[in-house]
């Protein structure tokens, strides 16, 4: 049946009420990223620390050499391991601050953590591990067990060195290795490094005035402290709990305390738009007579249909590019309607439900998908507190205070988020000729794919800016992975030493980003969040590559048929 046709004046309205909601955010976040704090140090101290270290060995400090060293023990690092070990490269490491690989599932362990990407397109090396996910959408410990696993097939528990943060990186000129050190006092030369330390992997808290002095208990999400709260969250029982935020983690946590806690307040800034996810075990019927190479067909056929959207469909025919515009954002806000429509029908009380209604154009901020969040709000013991675009400004020794009213707390949770990398690199970073890499990018981030630096050779960056946004991150690592393994493996097999990306290669890659990004104003119409760096004004060049994913992935091939062209190739000066 055909949608009815709704006049444009409708969705006008709409996309005003979306301007409306916006300004109403801009006007109480002026500092931008600023009102963040990841500098957690002092008093912040305590968020920080790892509850899932547990024991930890002392050991002495490292100073030897390996040919590969990964800053960084997530998907990032196992996805291009797994590629350089069926290359035949033996010498690898990876360093890493958690007590075990996993990256994202390592730290995010919270009740209820899960994928939000069906996991036989998310997990990825399936056909490698001849693993099939146990439901259709993966829970955070089998994903966790699943980078455990990859360690293990592709040997890399063996040099490979926990609780440990990377603090330096230089690039030695006299003998042409990279010199890697360590909060624990590592001097570790390497001829390649990695930085595969992940796309939001440093929790960051709201800047709140007198949250220091808190006398509950409080943590992030990304540090869940079991101990106090119990393995199922049995000690919550005569607890009364509070949550900062309603993004994706806080939509994972908050049915899970609503179980269990005795009361749940839940403090909202901007609402999240929440759509079905249905789950089901995995047919063992399917998976039996799953063929060599399915995971890689599937994520094609995803891929396909990615591309051909909802929103794609909708401008097809359209004979101007301001009608396919429209055409575009029109399917967007139906698309947020119906949204709306879901909560009217699940959230009983009309006041709250109201207040559950995310105002903005979808995909401005990152999508949620649960079937038992807004349920969670007809118990009588979850409240919601909308602070209206304001947020929590200000923490009392008993809890958070908003509009005159003191909510007296024992647990407070920061669902808060993480810092958005700018650089892909978290430690200091010095190349060639003793330049840093953040004092080259101070006029603007510059690479070839968002993997290559000019002036720093050897070095690769995975998930950092300038590559392209893929939903499904691990599809998106396993290119670049696919890509470092391969540029790595012709450095060796060419007798070469080294592999610097040249400055041509670099700016043609810096105006392709521009260009792209110049596409689509949507960044700048949308409501403050991480997708558009919180309304702050943002250096074109100082983001994602928007051209598409099968269009980076292509390039990536294009840029490996030129090697020759496209990087200073250099054997080792003896
Ligand atoms: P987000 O950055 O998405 O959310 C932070 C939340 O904190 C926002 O709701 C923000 O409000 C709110 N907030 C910040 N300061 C205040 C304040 N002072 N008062 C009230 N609210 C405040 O972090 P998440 O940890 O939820 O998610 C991060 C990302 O991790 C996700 O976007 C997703 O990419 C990933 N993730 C993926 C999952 C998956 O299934 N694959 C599951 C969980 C997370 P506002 O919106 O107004 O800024």
């Amino acid at each position: 049946m055909a949608r009815p046709q709704r006049p444009q004046e409708y969705y006008d309205q709409i996309k005003d009420k979306f301007r409306e909601e916006r300004n109403l955010r801009l006007g109480y976040r002026p500092p931008g990223t600023d009102q963040y704090t990841s500098e957690l140090s002092g008093d912040l101290a305590k968020y920080a620390i790892d509850p899932y270290a547990k024991d930890v060995p002392s050991r002495e400090p490292l100073n030897d050499e390996v040919e590969v060293l990964f800053i960084g023990g997530g998907f990032s690092a196992l996805l291009t391991s797994a590629r350089l070990r069926e290359r035949g490269l033996e010498s690898i490491r990876i360093v890493e601050r958690g007590s075990d690989v996993g990256g994202t599932w390592y730290w995010n362990r919270y009740p209820g953590a899960a994928c939000d990407v069906v996991s036989y397109d998310y997990l990825p090396l399936l056909d490698e591990l001849d693993y099939v996910p146990v439901n259709h959408y993966s829970r955070g410990p089998e994903i966790f067990s699943h980078c455990q696993a990859i360690a293990q097939k592709y040997n890399l528990y063996d040099l490979a060195v926990f609780n440990t943060t990377v603090t330096e990186t230089r690039w030695d000129d006299a003998d042409q290795l990279w010199h890697v050190k360590t909060d624990q006092g590592d001097v570790m030369r390497a001829q390649f490094v990695i930085c595969a330390n992940g796309t939001l992997a440093k929790p960051k808290l709201s800047a709140i005035s007198g949250m220091e002095s808190f006398a509950g208990h409080s943590f992030h999400t990304s540090r869940w402290d079991y101990d106090y709260t119990g393995e199922n969250l049995e000690h919550l029982k005569d607890k009364v709990v509070g949550i900062i935020g309603t993004g994706a983690s806080a939509v994972q946590i908050v049915p899970e305390l609503a179980k269990v806690a005795k009361e749940v307040y839940v403090f909202q800034r901007t609402p999240s738009s929440i759509d079905v996810r249905d789950d089901w075990p995995t047919d063992p019927n399917w998976a039996r007579k799953l063929q060599p190479g399915w995971q890689h067909k599937r994520r094609e056929k995803v891929l396909a249909a990615v591309e051909n959207s909802l929103e794609k469909r909708a401008a097809k025919g359209a004979t101007s590019p301001e009608e396919k515009l429209r055409k575009q954002e029109n399917a967007n806000i139906d698309y947020m309607m119906r949204i709306h429509r879901r909560i009217d029908e699940i959230v009983h009380d009309p006041a709250t439900a109201d207040a559950l209604k995310p105002w903005y154009m979808f995909m401005c901020k990152r999508p949620c998908f649960h079937n038992e969040y807004l349920p969670s709000f007809n118990l009588p013991n979850v409240h919601l507190v909308d602070t209206q675009g304001q947020g929590i400004t200000q923490i009392s020794p008993q809890g958070p205070v908003f509009d005159g009213k003191e909510y007296g707390l024992d647990l407070l949770i920061y669902a808060t988020g993480f810092e958005v990398q700018q650089t892909g690199i978290y430690n200091d970073i010095v190349g060639a000729g003793g330049v840093n890499l953040q004092d080259k990018y101070a006029q603007g981030i510059r690479t070839l794919l968002g993997i290559h630096t000019a002036g720093f050779p050897n070095l690769f960056i995975m998930g950092g800016y300038q590559a392209s946004f893929q939903f499904n991150l691990t599809e998106m690592l396993q290119t670049q992975g696919d890509h470092i393994a391969a540029c790595i493996d012709y450095v060796r097999a060419n007798g070469h030493h080294t592999l610097d990306v040249k400055d041509e290669a670099e700016e043609w890659w810096v105006q392709n980003v521009i260009e792209h990004r110049g596409k689509t104003s949507r960044s700048e119409e949308c409501t403050p969040g991480y997708y558009n760096f919180e309304g702050n004004e943002q250096r074109r060049q100082d983001g994602n590559y928007n051209g598409g994913f099968r269009q980076y992935f292509q390039h990536q091939g294009q840029v490996r048929e030129k090697m020759e062209e496209n990087f200073h190739l250099v054997a080792r000066e003896n």
